[in-house]
């Protein structure tokens, strides 16, 4: 049952955020959940289809420009929907709709384990003919151009004439909202068609973007099997095909869509398109289903967490890992947006969110997919580089807090471009990636790079006053509090760049010097820099408050009055829509975690004052971004209060699925669900990886009898089941040396340890 999503019964209000929940991707095309033959006129829908990265460049609009601001900003397209198959039963031609006639029958199901969802109908046409109509649908793991469609229609008591008609149309627009922030606003026509046509059976839309001058093509197949032969024909903006049959029996029709576009396949779009539809020829719908299967089996083999005794949890969990693996890009122009490919959502862009909420899952489960993460960073360093000289540092590289093609699109600057922090938490991933993976080659090709890159710029941005190395005027992750100095969170993550970055400097010194000598001579690196890292790292400035214990959240944060919460209507979150900035910034408030989250990550402050910190902020977090709960979760076990942790990461695991932050229909929240697989290993788990190797410090929640999950750690393979007994650890490869509550152990196969917090009953 964990392995189906379904819903049962057709409910109108909750289409638009289905749309999102249905959502096929495979890295590179994304197709919302719409329905084949769509709604009435006046229902609201997205109707959506993205390729990864696939954008247009549009104007950013300010009333009071400032220098450096960004002129324009990227923002993913809308493309070619062929999504479109109407249904027409008998001479009198009624349309099939699920708004008319009667709904005899309905359900409709993602599986998670096959990769398809279906949606299955038996209905009545208002007058009285009964059919059976099943749609299945797939876009391929192992093929990306490949979205197939498979209509299956049954006569029950109607055997009559029946006619499909396939649209495929370039006349698509993107969706805006001008009161919600989070939704692109204005820019919503971005697509135009270029050319249409009918070549070797295949029906064609070529369209490009107005400014970006990007194409995509979509060609188009249909395979019926009882022989019938669709009839297209191209108009200026779509292309239609028909089909026509007596219905005696159940038909088949697989639509069979293939996506090409410049990024990926250069050009001559139409022309690549065709080959890959004859690289399919003589393939069925059902080998696409085989094929994705195998995909799946893999993925679920190493990627799998299992939960026993709370089904509703563990489909949250493999819901999300679904997701996550759906959305995560596989070339080096794509990475993750914050929506995924399931919707428009921050209009398509990448955040911090990919490195510190979604890369750790890869990197536990699939290492080789956040190797293809991290490198589309890399690519991205001359842009980065760019974003800094803009921003007034000579040297290193700022990565954009929003972007698509590497180049800054926040028009927001307080809780935009000012959050430094991402080219640090960039840094970061790379260096949880190599420790975990102890992937030199990578190190050296990409690693190095960002990491020296990146460590210049905190040279750049800070400044040492009497012996401390102090940054001014960010922004920490906690977008309520913006333009401070010495965020504790950028500072002690800007410390952990800068110490690795001379870390790995001095050991290729040691042991790669011809490494280090090229590297050197393209950045034009000199000794003092590395000196100055280190120098800038052993001063760093964190902040910390005597009487209370905690770290502070910046120098000015517990000088500020605390928000009135008592008098905050319920209604009024989240406050970002109902508050100006400024009144937000003038209050101790929290969106989301931040000096909490450096806590987890770092795991360098001790346990007191993680504790008091966490106590502190909690008071004050609204937990507005959904970037936060799970924070809280994680840190929650960390300081022993593991029930609490459990209820931080219920609110995690079904946050789309109970859309429970309400904008599930602008797509999925790609971080929170890298959140929930955190909260269980980070989190019940204790999992940190550092230096000295793996650490755990499993606990159980109450509510389980037992969970179990695999990681990936340097070629071998690690199984935990955690349960009243204890946790037991399963090792696959060769033997090796972890730390289970505090005490390190050599682990050779199976090896079992009591919990540290045993349930509490
Ligand atoms: C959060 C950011 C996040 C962004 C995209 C915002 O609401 O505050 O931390 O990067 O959403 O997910």
């Amino acid at each position: 049952m964990s392995w189906t999503i379904s819903h049962q019964s057709l409910k109108n209000e909750d289409l638009l955020m289905q749309e999102s929940l249905y959502s096929l991707a495979n890295g590179y095309l994304g197709v919302r959940g719409n329905f084949e033959e769509g709604y009435p006129a006046d229902f609201d829908t997205i109707r959506g289809t993205y390729i990864n990265a696939f954008h247009d460049i549009v104007d950013v609009k300010y009333g009071e420009k400032l220098p450096a601001f960004p002129e324009t900003q990227q923002k993913l397209a809308n493309i070619i929907d062929a999504q479109g198959l109407d249904i027409f039963l008998g001479e009198d031609m009624e349309k099939f709709s699920l708004f008319t006639g009667e709904i005899l029958s309905y359900s409709r199901a993602l599986h998670l384990d096959k990769g398809y969802t279906e949606r299955a109908v038996r209905w009545r046409s208002p007058k009285g003919k009964v059919v059976d109509i099943l749609f299945r649908r797939l876009v391929s793991f192992r093929r990306k151009e490949l979205f197939a469609i498979q209509l299956t229609i049954r006569p029950v008591n109607f055997f009559g004439q029946v006619k499909i008609v396939g649209t495929v149309d370039g006349d698509v627009e993107n969706y805006v909202s001008e009161s919600d922030p989070r939704v692109g606003s204005g820019h919503n026509k971005l697509l135009q068609v270029i050319d249409s046509g009918i070549k070797e059976d295949v029906g064609f839309v070529l369209a490009e973007t107005k400014r970006s001058k990007l194409q995509t093509a979509c060609l188009t197949k249909y395979i019926a099997d009882n022989g019938a032969r669709a009839e297209q024909e191209a108009g200026t903006k779509r292309v239609t095909a028909s089909l026509t049959f007596p219905l005696n029996q159940a038909v088949t029709v697989e639509k069979r869509n293939v996506y090409t576009d410049t990024l990926r396949h250069g050009e001559d779009l139409v022309e690549k398109g065709l080959a890959i539809h004859r690289e399919l020829e003589g393939k069925t719908f059902s080998d696409f289903l085989t094929e994705q299967k195998a995909e799946l089996d893999e993925f679920w083999r190493d990627a799998d967490v299992r939960i026993d005794g709370d089904a509703k949890l563990q489909e949250g969990i493999r819901f999300n890992l679904f997701h996550l693996l759906q959305s995560a890009g596989r070339d080096p122009h794509s990475h993750i947006a914050a929506k995924g490919l399931s919707g428009e959502g921050y209009e398509g862009h990448y955040f911090w969110d990919t490195e510190i909420y979604m890369v750790p899952v890869f990197i536990l489960t699939k290492p080789e997919l956040a190797k293809k993460l991290l490198i589309y960073r890399h690519s991205k360093l001359d842009a980065a580089r760019e974003h800094a000289r803009n921003m007034g540092h000579k040297k290193g590289a700022l990565y954009p807090w929003r972007t698509i093609s590497g180049s800054e699109c926040s028009s927001y600057f307080p809780s935009g471009s000012a959050q430094y922090h991402i080219s640090a938490d960039i840094a970061y991933s790379y260096i949880q990636y190599y420790l975990a993976t102890g992937d030199e080659v990578f190190l050296a090709e990409y690693g190095g790079e960002v990491l020296f890159e990146t460590a210049r710029l905190w040279l750049e941005t800070g400044h040492f006053r009497d012996g401390q190395f102090r940054i001014d005027a960010v922004t920490g992750p906690d977008e309520y509090t913006c333009i401070v100095n010495n965020n504790y969170y950028t500072n002690a993550m800007a410390k952990y760049n800068l110490r690795w970055a001379a870390k790995i400097y001095d050991r290729w010194q040691r042991e790669k010097p011809e490494l280090l000598r090229s590297l050197k001579e393209k950045l034009s690196l000199a000794d003092e820099e590395k000196e100055l890292w280190q120098r800038a790292a052993e001063c760093m400035f964190l902040p910390y408050d005597e009487k209370l214990k905690i770290n502070p959240q910046d120098d000015t944060f517990l000088q500020k009055a605390v928000w009135d919460f008592a008098n905050t209507p319920g209604d009024h979150y989240p406050l970002l829509l109902h508050y100006h900035p400024l009144t937000l910034y003038r209050y101790q408030v929290c969106k989301q975690a931040d000096t909490v989250l450096a806590h987890f990550l770092l795991d360098e402050e001790d346990l007191e004052t993680m504790k008091n910190s966490y106590l502190y902020y909690e008071k004050i977090t609204t937990h507005d971004s959904s970037l936060s709960s799970c924070i809280f979760s994680i840190m929650g076990a960390k300081i022993g209060d593991v029930e609490k942790a459990y209820r931080y990461f219920v609110e995690t695991a079904r946050l789309d699925l109970d859309n429970t932050h309400g904008n599930t229909k602008d797509g999925l929240h790609l971080a929170n669900m890298g959140g929930t697989y955190m909260g269980i290993i980070f989190g019940f788990a204790g999992l940190r990886i550092k230096e000295s190797g793996l650490h755990f410090a499993p606990k159980l929640p109450d509510a389980w009898k037992h969970y179990r999950f695999t990681i990936q750690y340097r070629k071998r393979k690690i199984t935990v089941d955690v349960d009243e007994s204890g946790a037991q650890f399963q090792l696959e490869g060769d033997p090796l040396t972890i730390t289970v509550n505090g005490e390190s152990c050599l682990l050779e196969g199976k090896k079992s340890f009591p919990l540290l917090a045993a349930k509490s009953k």
